[in-house]
């Protein structure tokens, strides 16, 4: 397996250990596949590493014909932001299901949100924040380093980008 691969899945797993264990602290934590919330309120396209965008790919190429032109044709126009402001809605997300399509193969960027914290405060919606204050949670939350983590995935594989730059370059290292 090459080396960016598999340190890519090494950070994955630190950060499935760090938000299971939360959910295993909070059993009301809300944070699931099938929440969207997130994916529709973005305020930027979600940011890859190449190692990252690959493995995306990968599984955009195995979605239904349907769901690939979709895809294609918002990454290949300059992505989800390119034609309004405001938030943005993933254009990985499945509006029929209101599910990830790619939920497996989802960035760290993705994984991470809910569950960590960083410089800039808490990634995470109201749902959790809210949460945690109603239940008088906030101080007891032991939020995953974003900062780090993100700094860890730069070393190992290199500069992110935006979904729509990956799919308008496909020869470039990032
Ligand atoms: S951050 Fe909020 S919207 Fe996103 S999965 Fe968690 S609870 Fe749902
Ligand atoms: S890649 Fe998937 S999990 Fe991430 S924002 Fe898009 S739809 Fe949501």
């Amino acid at each position: 397996m090459p080396r960016r691969v598999s340190s890519l899945h090494i950070l994955d797993k630190q950060v499935s250990r760090r938000s299971a264990q939360t959910q295993a602290d909070f059993s009301w934590w809300p944070c699931r596949s099938g929440c969207a919330g997130c994916c529709e309120t973005l305020a930027e396209e979600p940011q890859v590493t190449r190692a990252e965008w690959t493995r995306l790919k990968r599984a955009v190429d195995a979605l239904p014909e349907s769901a690939r032109g979709r895809i294609g044709r918002v990454l290949g126009r300059g992505g989800a932001g390119a034609s309004s402001p405001g938030p943005l809605v993933c254009p990985l997300l499945e509006s029929s299901s209101g599910r990830c399509s790619v939920y497996a193969a989802r960035p760290l960027t993705c994984r991470t949100y809910g569950f960590y914290a960083g410089r800039s405060g808490i990634r995470a919606c109201d749902l959790v924040i809210e949460g945690a204050v109603e239940r008088g949670a906030e101080r007891s939350v032991c939020w995953g380093n974003e900062d780090a983590i993100q700094r860890d995935l730069s070393r190992e594989c290199g500069p992110a980008r935006s979904l729509s730059w990956w799919w308008n370059h496909p020869d470039e290292r990032g």
